[in-house]
């Protein structure tokens, strides 16, 4: 395959949650940047499980393009989910995950794909600014991935989930057997020849963005707990921390009584009963989290259900099978 540059075909994936307005959008004007720059692609949306018209826009696009293929969640499963059953479907030897909002602006993509034939295995996107935001999230953001780069050892601050992978790196994620898999870091961890292509986030043109408040705070705790055990040896800190604390007052208390100035002191046992109580039930709260998710792996539920396809008629056959 290589002789000097490698050729082949690129699968973009598009992760799609109610996004009707952006889809044709989005596969107009990706199909037309690469038909222009003679990349061989297909086009891959993922319907995670949309309230709108998002399915049937995928179905319109398909039915004008050949390129255009769609899958449909039976609900949704969330953009991680997205992004695996994309990377599962794509046939390209790599595939680009990008956002159906085209805030990741596609242009980048046909720079990728000229690293990745000159031999790059990973080529990821890496924020310039975050866009425009409200402080408060910018806040919450960098903590987060402060938290998540100390976890893992890799700088994660400007880290997205626009990417291009080879068909060995895809491979390998797609092996990987957990199923709370964070891609954006994963793809990092995998390692193998990576480079990096930067790009400013676009506003958004259509809709709203899919995420609440609520909904972040719980994609930093589940991507913290899966790939860091850091809290838990928190809770070992913190008893070690209390256990010293004991000590010093255990002494101070038993010299209270040999002097004979014991019997004061209630608010202080009280105090202490609240403070340790509380502490045992936030580590008892920790652990049964981390309990909580090996059950959730164990129970080895499939990341997403599949309830239709559409476009590639022609291949019909062969993906009836990989379903
Ligand atoms: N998305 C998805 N499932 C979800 C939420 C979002 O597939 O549950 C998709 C969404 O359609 C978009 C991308 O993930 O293509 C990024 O989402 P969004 O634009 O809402 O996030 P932001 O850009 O604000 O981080
Ligand atoms: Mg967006």
């Amino acid at each position: 395959m290589d002789d000097e540059k490698r050729q082949g075909l690129l699968s973009v994936i598009l992760p799609s949650c109610n996004e009707e307005a952006s889809v044709p959008r989005a596969a107009e004007m990706v199909s037309a940047l690469l038909a222009q720059a003679g990349i061989a692609h297909e086009l891959l949306f993922v319907d995670d499980g949309s309230r709108d018209g998002t399915w049937a826009a995928i179905q319109a696009q398909a039915a004008r393009f050949s390129q255009v293929r769609g899958v449909r969640f039976s609900r949704n499963f969330g953009k991680e989910a997205a992004i695996f059953a994309g990377l599962a479907q794509a046939r390209g030897d790599c595939a680009a995950v990008m956002d159906c909002d085209l805030q990741h602006p596609p242009e980048k993509v046909v720079e990728m794909y000229r690293l990745w034939q000159e031999g790059y295995q990973v080529v990821e996107g890496v924020k310039v600014s975050r866009g425009k935001e409200n402080p408060l999230h910018t806040l919450a953001a960098r903590t987060f991935y402060s938290a998540i780069s100390g976890a893992m050892g890799v700088d994660m601050s400007k880290a997205s989930d626009f990417k291009l992978l080879d068909r060995r790196a895809v491979d390998t994620l797609l092996a990987m057997r957990e199923k709370n898999a964070f891609f954006r870091a994963l793809s990092s961890w995998i390692g193998f020849s990576t480079a990096q292509v930067e790009f400013e986030v676009q506003p958004r043109l259509e809709g709203q963005s899919k995420w609440s408040v609520r909904s972040l705070v719980r994609y930093a705790v589940t991507n913290i707990a899966a790939f860091s055990a850091a809290p838990l040896q928190l809770v070992t800190l913190m008893g070690v921390v209390v256990f010293l604390c004991s000590l010093g007052l255990g002494i101070w208390s038993l010299w209270q009584k040999f002097t004979g100035r014991a019997l004061e002191g209630f608010t202080t046992v009280i105090l202490l009963q609240l403070l340790i109580g509380s502490g045992l039930m936030v580590c008892l709260g920790i652990i049964g989290y981390y309990i909580g998710k090996i059950y959730e792996e164990l129970k080895d539920r499939p990341r997403y259900i599949l309830s239709e396809r559409c476009g590639g008629e022609k291949e019909r056959g062969q993906a009836e099978k990989t379903l």
